[in-house]
């Protein structure tokens, strides 16, 4: 049965103004360094953007005091986010574990993993990355086969990771690991999320270089890797439930919608105040797609924060999103069309160049188009 979409609107509250204005405070000082002006600047590793990040209290906002946390609300998180984004900062160091691991964290994992992790994660000194992805499974996740066999104190983990954002900068990987072999009649049985420590003996991180010629995703081998048993996250044959949870925080977010976000900031800057009509027409549809994006997601923001499930919502959000940071390099080609380099001291050209070369993995990464369509169309009762 046909089950209908829902995106109640939301008006952020006055609070978040507050904080809006002390985080344009701090990036400004950030541009002042230099930090600023990224196409997806999640996929960008400075470490002291981050630890000042942390120093002035902006990450781990949500989380409780006790574990270095700010006690703040979802929807503050939020501006905070997406006026780093707007601003290209370089969160990437950062942005896993203050998205999805702490969290993850402070709903399945102990209270010693809680203590010894989190806090460093709020002081932006501790990164993490996602071990999912496997050489062949992808968006067949449950293929997974990489590995964990029980050992004296702990477990051997053999197997490879594949597209994993920032494993060389990161201190730890979260990974969904198999630790009873596959039963065809239930593929979702049988895994595990553990915490590694990427220093580890038995890991090898091999770089894998993107379509920008940049190192932003690597291969880990694991051979006979050791992982304590403290370092299981939440209960042994539950990773799938876990791991489905954490994905809850990945796809409605600001980033869906803002990786391209610089290319139109330099558009609209060298349109000028006196726009042709066709630049008019230009500028005021990618504006117009722009907030609507947003209101959709501040929407989900809002059912996320009151503990609802939004698996439709959040999933159209992310297709239409990445989809529109598409657009932006296409549609803005029609009013400039410069020689796009990435070495090209215009601006314009440099952020062109880096945003073409960026915007196709945008639909890829966080869950593909077609199994985002296919999750919508489960959601709405239409497959
Ligand atoms: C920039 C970037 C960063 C990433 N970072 C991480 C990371 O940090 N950690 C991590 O674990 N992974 C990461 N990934 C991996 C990402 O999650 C996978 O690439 C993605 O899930 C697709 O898997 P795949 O590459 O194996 O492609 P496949 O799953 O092989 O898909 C290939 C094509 O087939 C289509 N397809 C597959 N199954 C179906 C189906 N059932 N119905 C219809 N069409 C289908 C897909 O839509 C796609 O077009 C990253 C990817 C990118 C691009």
């Amino acid at each position: 049965m046909f089950q209908g979409l829902n995106f109640p609107p939301l008006d952020l509250p006055p609070e978040c103004e507050e904080i809006r204005q002390e985080i344009r405070a701090f990036l400004a000082e950030e541009k002042a360094r230099g930090n600023a002006g990224n196409i997806e600047a999640m996929a960008r590793y400075t470490p002291e953007y981050s630890q000042r990040l942390g120093q002035a209290g902006f990450i781990g906002l949500t989380w409780p005091k006790q574990y270095g946390g700010h006690e703040r609300t979802a929807l503050e998180r939020y501006v905070v986010t997406e006026e780093m984004l707007s601003a290209g900062a370089p969160t990437g160091c950062h942005w896993i574990a203050d998205r999805q691991s702490g969290p993850l964290l402070l709903k399945y994992g102990t209270e010693e993993q809680r203590q010894k992790i989190l806090p460093g994660i709020a002081a932006g000194e501790l990164y993490f990355c996602i071990g999912m992805s496997e050489p062949n499974s992808g968006s067949d996740l449950a293929g997974a086969q990489t590995r964990a066999t029980k050992t004296d104190g702990g477990w051997l983990l053999n197997g490879t990771k594949l597209w994993t954002s920032g494993a060389h900068v990161c201190h730890y990987m979260v990974a969904l690991v198999r630790t009873s072999p596959l039963d065809p009649e239930n593929r979702h049985a049988g895994f595990s999320q553990m915490l590694i420590d990427l220093s580890s003996d038995g890991i090898e991180i091999n770089p894998v270089i993107n379509l920008s010629g940049e190192h932003h995703f690597n291969e880990e081998v694991f051979t006979d890797c050791f992982v304590p048993d403290d370092c299981v996250i939440g209960e042994i044959g539950d990773g799938w439930n876990q791991v489905m949870s954490e994905l809850g925080y990945e796809r409605s977010g600001p980033e869906r919608f803002l990786s391209t976000f610089q290319l139109f900031a330099e558009l609209v800057e060298a349109v000028g105040d006196n726009p042709t009509d066709h630049e008019a027409q230009v500028i005021g549809r990618l504006s117009s797609q722009l907030i609507t994006l947003r209101q959709m997601s501040l929407s989900v923001a809002g059912m996320l924060g009151e503990a609802k499930v939004p698996v439709a919502e959040s999933a159209i959000v992310k297709d239409l999103g990445t989809n529109y940071c598409k657009l932006v390099p296409e549609f803005s080609r029609t009013i400039i069309d410069t020689m796009p380099s990435q070495k090209s001291a215009d601006l314009y050209a440099a952020k062109m160049a880096s945003a073409i070369l960026t915007v196709p993995s945008l639909t890829i990464q966080g869950g593909t188009r077609e199994i985002l369509r296919g999750m919508i169309a489960r959601s709405l009762g239409m497959r």
